[in-house]
Protein backbone atom coordinates (compact mmCIF):
# COMPACT_ATOMS: atom_id res chain seq x y z
CA UNK A 1 0.00 0.00 0.00
CA UNK A 2 1.15 3.35 -0.82
CA UNK A 3 1.67 5.31 2.48
CA UNK A 4 -0.33 8.10 2.90
CA UNK A 5 0.89 12.10 1.09
CA UNK A 6 -0.72 15.25 2.88
CA UNK A 7 -0.94 17.88 0.31
CA UNK A 8 1.20 21.28 1.07
CA UNK A 9 -0.85 23.71 2.32
CA UNK A 10 0.07 27.39 2.19
CA UNK A 11 0.46 29.00 5.43
CA UNK A 12 1.28 32.66 7.20
CA UNK A 13 3.21 33.11 9.99
CA UNK A 14 3.84 36.41 11.72
CA UNK A 15 7.32 36.76 13.27
CA UNK A 16 7.82 39.28 16.35
CA UNK A 17 11.01 40.24 18.32
CA UNK A 18 12.27 43.03 20.94
CA UNK A 19 14.81 41.75 23.15
CA UNK A 20 18.12 40.73 22.18
CA UNK A 21 19.20 41.15 18.52
CA UNK A 22 15.34 41.69 17.26
CA UNK A 23 16.70 41.27 13.48
CA UNK A 24 18.81 39.18 13.50
CA UNK A 25 16.38 36.75 15.58
CA UNK A 26 13.60 37.52 13.17
CA UNK A 27 16.20 36.90 9.97
CA UNK A 28 17.25 32.91 11.96
CA UNK A 29 13.71 32.52 12.47
CA UNK A 30 13.07 32.92 8.43
CA UNK A 31 16.13 29.97 7.54
CA UNK A 32 14.61 27.93 10.78
CA UNK A 33 11.08 27.59 9.14
CA UNK A 34 12.35 26.76 5.91
CA UNK A 35 14.08 23.66 7.63
CA UNK A 36 11.33 22.60 9.31
CA UNK A 37 10.19 19.11 8.18
CA UNK A 38 8.07 18.93 5.02
CA UNK A 39 7.96 22.78 4.72
CA UNK A 40 9.20 25.20 2.14
CA UNK A 41 9.35 29.19 2.35
CA UNK A 42 8.14 30.62 -0.26
CA UNK A 43 8.10 33.99 0.57
CA UNK A 44 9.40 36.50 3.10
CA UNK A 45 8.20 39.58 3.82
CA UNK A 46 10.38 43.21 4.27
CA UNK A 47 10.80 43.68 8.49
CA UNK A 48 9.32 46.13 9.96
CA UNK A 49 9.56 47.86 13.06
CA UNK A 50 6.45 48.84 15.44
CA UNK A 51 6.11 50.18 18.73
CA UNK A 52 4.76 47.61 21.65
CA UNK A 53 1.20 47.29 20.78
CA UNK A 54 -1.19 45.73 24.26
CA UNK A 55 2.74 44.93 24.93
CA UNK A 56 5.86 46.04 26.90
CA UNK A 57 9.12 46.69 26.18
CA UNK A 58 11.53 48.36 23.17
CA UNK A 59 10.14 48.40 19.41
CA UNK A 60 8.90 45.05 17.76
CA UNK A 61 10.98 44.05 14.36
CA UNK A 62 7.92 42.56 13.11
CA UNK A 63 7.59 40.21 9.57
CA UNK A 64 5.41 37.35 8.23
CA UNK A 65 6.72 34.04 6.33
CA UNK A 66 4.77 32.33 3.54
CA UNK A 67 5.08 28.39 4.00
CA UNK A 68 4.15 25.59 2.09
CA UNK A 69 4.22 22.53 4.14
CA UNK A 70 3.13 19.25 4.73
CA UNK A 71 2.54 19.62 9.04
CA UNK A 72 -0.75 19.70 10.14
CA UNK A 73 -1.83 22.67 11.84
CA UNK A 74 -1.14 21.63 15.54
CA UNK A 75 2.35 19.94 14.40
CA UNK A 76 3.34 23.71 12.82
CA UNK A 77 2.65 24.58 16.47
CA UNK A 78 4.55 22.35 17.86
CA UNK A 79 6.99 23.17 15.31
CA UNK A 80 6.90 27.20 16.16
CA UNK A 81 6.81 27.01 19.59
CA UNK A 82 10.26 24.96 20.08
CA UNK A 83 11.79 27.50 17.66
CA UNK A 84 10.50 30.24 20.09
CA UNK A 85 12.01 27.86 22.85
CA UNK A 86 15.40 27.21 21.07
CA UNK A 87 15.55 31.38 20.69
CA UNK A 88 15.62 31.50 24.37
CA UNK A 89 11.85 32.39 24.85
CA UNK A 90 10.61 33.32 27.88
CA UNK A 91 6.92 33.66 29.61
CA UNK A 92 7.12 35.76 32.51
CA UNK A 93 3.94 37.36 32.45
CA UNK A 94 1.20 38.08 29.95
CA UNK A 95 2.41 40.26 26.75
CA UNK A 96 6.26 40.48 28.20
CA UNK A 97 8.68 41.67 25.89
CA UNK A 98 9.94 38.15 23.63
CA UNK A 99 13.01 37.05 22.06
CA UNK A 100 11.01 35.50 19.06
CA UNK A 101 7.33 35.19 18.85
CA UNK A 102 5.52 32.87 15.89
CA UNK A 103 2.04 33.19 15.77
CA UNK A 104 0.18 31.19 12.81
CA UNK A 105 -1.33 33.44 11.12
CA UNK A 106 -3.65 31.30 8.61
CA UNK A 107 -3.35 27.72 8.10
CA UNK A 108 -4.92 26.77 4.30
CA UNK A 109 -8.96 27.36 4.41
CA UNK A 110 -8.27 26.05 8.26
CA UNK A 111 -10.52 27.24 11.21
CA UNK A 112 -9.55 25.58 14.38
CA UNK A 113 -10.98 26.62 17.53
CA UNK A 114 -9.05 24.19 20.24
CA UNK A 115 -7.68 25.49 23.59
CA UNK A 116 -4.03 25.78 22.21
CA UNK A 117 -4.69 27.18 18.71
CA UNK A 118 -7.11 29.00 16.96
CA UNK A 119 -6.77 29.76 13.25
CA UNK A 120 -7.30 32.28 11.82
CA UNK A 121 -5.58 33.88 14.30
CA UNK A 122 -8.13 36.09 16.38
CA UNK A 123 -6.32 39.63 16.41
CA UNK A 124 -4.79 39.49 12.97
CA UNK A 125 -7.26 41.77 11.08
CA UNK A 126 -6.78 44.39 14.08
CA UNK A 127 -3.02 44.45 13.99
CA UNK A 128 -0.65 46.92 11.70
CA UNK A 129 2.71 44.43 12.80
CA UNK A 130 0.86 41.57 11.02
CA UNK A 131 -1.20 43.54 8.08
CA UNK A 132 1.44 45.06 6.41
CA UNK A 133 4.26 42.14 5.91
CA UNK A 134 0.73 39.72 5.28
CA UNK A 135 0.36 42.17 2.21
CA UNK A 136 3.86 41.46 1.18
CA UNK A 137 3.63 37.89 0.56
CA UNK A 138 -0.47 37.15 0.44
CA UNK A 139 -1.68 40.71 -0.84
CA UNK A 140 -4.79 38.92 -1.42
CA UNK A 141 -5.55 38.40 2.37
CA UNK A 142 -5.48 42.00 2.95
CA UNK A 143 -7.89 44.92 1.57
CA UNK A 144 -7.74 48.45 1.38
CA UNK A 145 -10.30 48.42 4.52
CA UNK A 146 -7.93 46.29 6.55
CA UNK A 147 -5.08 48.74 5.99
CA UNK A 148 -7.11 51.39 7.00
CA UNK A 149 -8.73 50.05 10.02
CA UNK A 150 -4.91 50.53 11.89
CA UNK A 151 -3.62 53.21 9.93
CA UNK A 152 -3.12 54.96 13.34
CA UNK A 153 -0.45 52.32 14.38
CA UNK A 154 3.14 53.42 14.63
CA UNK A 155 4.67 50.91 12.19
CA UNK A 156 7.76 51.40 9.53
CA UNK A 157 9.74 49.27 7.25
CA UNK A 158 13.42 48.65 8.46
CA UNK A 159 15.77 49.63 5.95
CA UNK A 160 17.78 46.04 4.54
CA UNK A 161 20.75 46.81 5.77
CA UNK A 162 20.59 48.13 9.21
CA UNK A 163 18.36 47.50 12.35
P1 LIG B 1 0.99 35.95 22.32
O1 LIG B 1 -0.52 35.86 22.33
O2 LIG B 1 1.49 37.27 22.82
O3 LIG B 1 1.58 35.56 21.00
P2 LIG B 1 2.20 33.55 23.34
O4 LIG B 1 3.13 33.51 22.16
O5 LIG B 1 2.76 33.30 24.71
O6 LIG B 1 1.46 34.94 23.44
O7 LIG B 1 1.04 32.52 23.02
C1 LIG B 1 0.06 32.22 23.98
C2 LIG B 1 -0.70 30.99 23.54
O8 LIG B 1 -1.43 31.25 22.37
C3 LIG B 1 0.16 29.79 23.19
O9 LIG B 1 0.37 28.96 24.29
C4 LIG B 1 -0.63 29.09 22.07
O10 LIG B 1 -1.08 27.80 22.47
C5 LIG B 1 -1.82 30.01 21.87
N1 LIG B 1 -2.26 30.15 20.48
C6 LIG B 1 -3.55 30.05 20.09
N2 LIG B 1 -3.68 30.24 18.78
C7 LIG B 1 -2.42 30.48 18.31
C8 LIG B 1 -1.92 30.76 17.01
N3 LIG B 1 -2.73 30.84 15.93
N4 LIG B 1 -0.58 30.94 16.88
C9 LIG B 1 0.24 30.87 17.96
N5 LIG B 1 -0.19 30.62 19.22
C10 LIG B 1 -1.51 30.42 19.40
MG1 LIG C 1 2.64 34.02 20.19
Amino acid sequence: MQPAVREPVMACVALGANLGDARQAVLQAFEALNNLPGTRLTGRSRLYRSAPHEAQGPDFVNAVARLDTTLSAPGLLDALQALEAQAGRQRPYVNAPRTLDLDLILFGQSRIDSPRLQVPHPRWRERAFVLLPLADVCPDQVSTEDLARVADQPIKVLPEDKA
